[in-house]
């Protein structure tokens, strides 16, 4: 579970995410859509305990992680993050990138390593096994951290527009294994996307974001047929 009471991060004078509270409930899967700029990722990355907070609290799993005087680094929070700015361990190749989170749990070398193939040949990057990340591109970075990911038993799992640098073919069927690892793992999940489709096949419940709050948060359904303002039903593409 994720609770997150009044949080606020200030960029200069702007504050990117204004007062934002809301309980995720275990092993839910989360979307928050909204505009360009609204303060997406700033949200996720506060979670995750790439930001330090100007305000407010975050729980995970009932413990504080952030809050006045306190900030537990973001490996000691157990989530797993695919997010494009932040992703791989540098040293590593792909396959103990992948493997690292396995062998973390206590599998051998030996079987961390078959088990991370499996989790490669998902994201279509087996012959990259052996390449370092610094000799990838963007998009196979994100396919690596994904399948990382995918591989991890993290608690919550943070997930900035994981599928956007993805060509179709591919990005169903990154779909399918996200929606496929939620409902066999469990994790709690706070997903972000740009794409409402998305969104709507995914979410358990939608948050949509503008100027750093949450506008409105509803299950998929309820939220498309009862949009609370008119920005809302405009940028979920209904017409109040
Ligand atoms: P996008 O959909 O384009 O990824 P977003 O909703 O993820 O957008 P954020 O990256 O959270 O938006 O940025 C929110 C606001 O905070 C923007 O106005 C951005 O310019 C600003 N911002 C983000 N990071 C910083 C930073 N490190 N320093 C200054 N301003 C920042
Ligand atoms: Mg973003």
């Amino acid at each position: 579970a994720v609770g997150l009471s009044a949080i606020r991060k200030r960029f200069g004078s702007h504050f990117a995410v204004d007062g934002i509270s809301a309980n995720i409930t275990e092993g839910e899967f989360f979307v928050v859509l909204g505009p360009s700029g609204c303060g997406k990722s700033t949200l996720l990355r506060m979670i995750a305990g790439l930001e330090h907070l100007d305000g407010g609290e975050i729980t995970l799993s009932g413990r504080t992680v952030s809050g006045p005087g306190l900030h537990v680094p973001p490996e000691r929070r157990d989530v797993g993050v695919v997010f494009q700015s932040y992703a791989l361990w540098p040293h590593m190749d792909v396959g103990g990138n992948v493997a690292f989170p396995l062998e973390s749990a206590g599998k051998s070398r030996r079987a961390a390593r078959a088990e991370a193939e499996t989790h490669l040949k998902t994201v279509d990057l087996m012959p990259f096994r052996d390449r370092r990340p610094a000799e990838l591109s963007g998009g196979q970075r994100q396919r690596v951290a994904l399948a990382r990911c995918l591989a991890g038993g993290a608690h919550t799992v943070l997930m900035d527009e994981p599928l956007a640098n993805l060509d179709p073919h591919l990005r169903s069927t990154m779909e399918e294994e996200i929606a496929a690892f939620h409902h066999r793992a469990g994790a709690t999940t706070i997903y972000i996307t740009h794409d409402q489709r998305e969104a709507m096949a995914l979410a358990t419940r939608v948050a949509v974001m503008a100027r750093g709050q949450f506008q409105q948060v509803a299950a998929p359904q309820d939220l498309y047929e009862r949009p609370a303002t008119a920005e809302v039903a405009r940028f979920i593409g209904r017409s109040a």
